[in-house]
């Protein structure tokens, strides 16, 4: 048992003060949050940031990733990454990467679950369609859309509206505000990269639509198919690459962020963020890999006729959706008639339909624009 204890656990004040005592001096801490837009009581064993990245895990935003897009439409397999479980990946490698630099692991994890909530259904393809029918209504963009969902659409805590998250989190979430991204948010971000490039391979070679062979082009495929090296076993092989793959990035970004946060010395998170080039980033030589590689799946992967086929469809599904929607809001059920009388038609609207999954959806455009949609198989 621990020995300074009263209570025989840690409360929140100990769990702050271990991250005084051990993180580095550039990480973020709890208890130096810039706090919440509706004040409340502390939390009697988890800090801010625990208690942030909870909210998330529990809200219904999170939920519904399960059933959204990364590159294949939810219905394609049951195999494939969907935006839970690259969000899950991401989780991963940041908290690992956070841990390593000594940085606060519990924002870092609340930064990454987070990361794609705003999102619609169908990946980049819905933000697109959405993107197109709100041009004249304020735009669509999914970090921005990100930040409604925790400040404005869930609503769950009798006090106030939304999840009432830190600032930090709410700050990270956004990405892009006049703010430079604190360490673990730029953890995040890396994470994120990573993570896709390295499940986009496994995915697309699974589903038959990249060609090993041609990946031997790419350079990191190459690195870490040779450190592999021959194996009697296709599929353990495979596995192993991807591994490797993602090991040696992960290994990259450790290195090459150690390095920048050792030459620059910041002595706060403040001086960590000031710089114009973030501190944590992969080496030159590994960006420059990174960035082949998704040139690659961009050609080979997200272009393949099957994929372009899915998002064409997709993309039309909410464009029609939305304009039989917003010329006639009657049609809507109760809870988008609500928030259409909240937010007006268009921005009601808009939250309407980011808020579906995929099969959502293919469901509701089914049932607006089928003669018959029960006897249509899901
Ligand atoms: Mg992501």
């Amino acid at each position: 048992m621990p020995a300074d204890t009263k209570t025989g656990f840690f409360d929140r004040a100990q769990l702050e003060e271990r991250e005084a005592r051990e993180l580095n001096p550039y990480a973020m801490q709890a208890r130096a949050s810039a706090g919440r837009q509706h004040p409340e009581p502390e939390h009697e064993y988890r800090t801010a940031y625990q208690r942030d990245r909870d909210r998330i895990v529990h809200s219904s935003a999170f939920r519904r990733l399960e059933y959204k897009t990364q590159v294949f439409v939810n219905t394609f397999g049951d195999y494939y990454r969907t935006r839970l479980t690259h969000t899950m990946e991401v989780a991963q490698i940041a908290r690992t990467i956070a841990r390593a630099l000594g940085l606060n692991e519990d924002l870092t994890e609340a930064i990454a679950l987070g990361h794609d909530i705003g999102h619609g259904p169908f990946g980049h393809t819905g933000e697109d369609a959405l993107q197109e029918v709100m041009a004249e209504h304020g735009g669509f963009e999914h970090n921005r859309h990100a930040l409604r969902i925790v400040d404005v659409i869930e609503c769950k805590y009798p006090e106030f509206t939304g999840l009432n998250l830190s600032e930090e989190v709410r700050q990270s979430l956004l990405k892009h505000s006049d703010t430079a991204l604190c360490l673990e948010a730029q953890v995040v971000d890396a994470a994120d990269r990573i993570a896709y490039n390295t499940h986009d391979i496994d995915d697309g070679l699974t589903a038959g639509m990249l060609d090993e062979r041609a990946l031997l082009q790419v350079h990191i495929w190459r690195d870490a198919h040779a450190i592999v090296g021959e194996q009697r076993d296709e599929e353990r092989r495979r596995y192993h690459t991807v591994r490797t793959l993602i090991n040696l990035a992960a290994t990259d970004l450790l290195e090459a962020s150690t390095a920048r946060i050792l030459a620059a010395d910041p002595r706060n998170p403040d001086e960590a963020r000031a710089p114009s080039e973030r501190l944590v980033a992969p080496s030159p030589e590994m960006a420059r890999k990174q960035g082949e590689l998704s040139r690659f799946l961009f050609d080979n992967f997200y272009n393949d006729y099957r994929v372009r086929r899915m998002r064409r469809k997709a993309h039309r599904f909410i464009l029609d959706m939305f304009s039989v929607l917003a010329a006639d809001t009657a049609l809507l059920p109760p809870a988008g008639q609500a928030a259409v009388k909240k937010h007006g038609t268009h921005a009601g609207l808009c939250d309407y339909i980011a808020g579906m999954t995929d099969r959502e959806a293919l469901q509701e455009y089914r049932r607006l624009f089928r003669a018959n949609p029960e006897a249509e198989p899901a």
